[in-house]
């Protein structure tokens, strides 16, 4: 079978052409129709994270191996199953829970497998969907769907599971301002859960006036462009001080950042109401240096948010049957447009997602 994968850091993927792997037991094989292409497969490529002040913490010390088939937003039809797996059948369509954990630590004895001390996951520890098959290590990381666009479905499982988290942190005290940094594919899905679940007036920050137009028409009251210099959106000004006219000058009372870089952080933290809520989720990274005082004078909170749970994930999908979230996938490319999948991410130029479709 054919596979996309990273040999080495920073290098192009190869494909490559390997075996279609066995399953047995509870495994399952599913053949995979689409697999989101996420920006957290950009920092795999690129072999880690920015941890600030030139050090960088590299995906290999956290147990990643390449060669490694990249993708966790995965949708496909069951192809094989192993001996002792029940409720699944050949030629269901599914879509994969990538978060897998070791199933003892105490986070995954409460169903919080992402947030797991060794984790496991698809895509990242054991070869994803960047592949014209995945094995499933247990049918039981496996939800049926029908009635979604297959497509779309690719973002339950990473985009917009991660969004649901972070809306949920960020939903405390009934917010009246909700402002979301970065509009992209954790962004906008996270305006429309934000929409769906809380009754909080939405501003979506980005640099891009096109993203930030498809932030609108997901749902987000107000739009800010925090590259000033040549937005249409927000003409001139400096964009903390915008958020802060649109709340009223009473400051936003939770942030989410899907973006985590020292220019938003610092925006956020700006903005912010006291008793607010900063939720940061993205891992662009870097560092920089933090007022200490503000936090308790404030008494604010500042905490991060990783992918999400299994349980969470079908909520997800009903969400989705019923209209009331629509990931949008602007782009689909073929295994062998990998690269090109990932650099037309990293230049900003995919509006939501982008899937690879082997
Ligand atoms: P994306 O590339 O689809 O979107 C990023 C968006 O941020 C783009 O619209 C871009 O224009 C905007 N942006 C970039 N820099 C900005 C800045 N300085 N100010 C304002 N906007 C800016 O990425 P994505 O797939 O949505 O992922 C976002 C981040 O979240 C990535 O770092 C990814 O690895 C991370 N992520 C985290 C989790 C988690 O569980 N915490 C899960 C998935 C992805
Ligand atoms: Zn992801």
């Amino acid at each position: 079978m054919k596979a996309a994968q990273i040999v080495t850091p920073k290098e192009p993927l190869q494909i490559k052409d390997l075996d279609i792997p066995k399953v047995s037991d509870v495994e399952v094989l599913v053949k995979v129709t689409a697999a989101g292409v996420c920006h957290s497969d950009l920092h795999l490529w690129e072999g880690g994270y920015d941890l600030g002040d030139g050090t960088f913490l590299k995906v290999t010390d956290r147990g990643v191996k390449y060669p490694v088939t990249p993708g966790h937003e995965i949708v496909g039809t069951v192809a094989e199953i192993g001996n002792n797996v029940q409720g699944i059948s050949v030629g269901d369509e599914v879509l994969v829970y990538p978060w897998l954990g070791c199933g003892e630590c105490p986070a995954c004895k409460v169903g919080d497998e992402n947030l797991c001390d060794t984790p496991r996951s698809i895509g990242l520890f054991q070869n994803g969907g960047y592949a014209e098959n995945v094995k499933v290590p247990h049918y039981k990381y496996l939800a049926k769907i029908s009635g979604i666009d297959l497509d779309a479905a690719t973002s339950l499982a990473c985009s917009a599971l991660t969004a649901y988290t972070a809306v949920k942190k960020a939903n405390v005290n009934s917010p009246e301002f909700l402002v979301t940094i970065g509009a992209g594919g954790l962004g906008l899905m996270g305006i429309q859960i934000a929409k769906a679940i809380t009754n909080a007036k939405v501003i979506c920050v980005d640099l891009d006036d096109k993203k930030l137009e498809t932030a609108k028409e997901m749902g987000a009251d107000y739009v800010v462009n925090s590259n000033i210099i040549g937005s249409v959106t927000t003409g001139s000004g400096n964009a903390a001080q915008k958020i802060t006219s649109i709340t009223n000058n009473k400051g936003a009372d939770s942030v989410i950042d899907f973006v985590n870089a020292p220019q938003t952080v610092k925006m956020g933290l700006a903005v912010l109401r006291k008793r607010g809520n900063l939720v940061l989720v993205g891992l662009f990274g870097g560092s920089f240096e933090l007022s200490l005082v503000t936090i308790p004078l404030k008494a604010i909170t500042i905490q991060g948010a990783y992918t999400g749970n299994y349980s969470d994930m079908l909520k997800l999908i009903e969400l989705a049957k019923k209209g009331i979230i629509n990931p949008i996938i602007s782009k689909r490319y073929s295994l062998d447009q990998a690269n090109i999948a990932l650099e037309n991410l990293r230049a900003r130029k995919i509006i939501g997602r982008a899937v690879i479709k082997p």
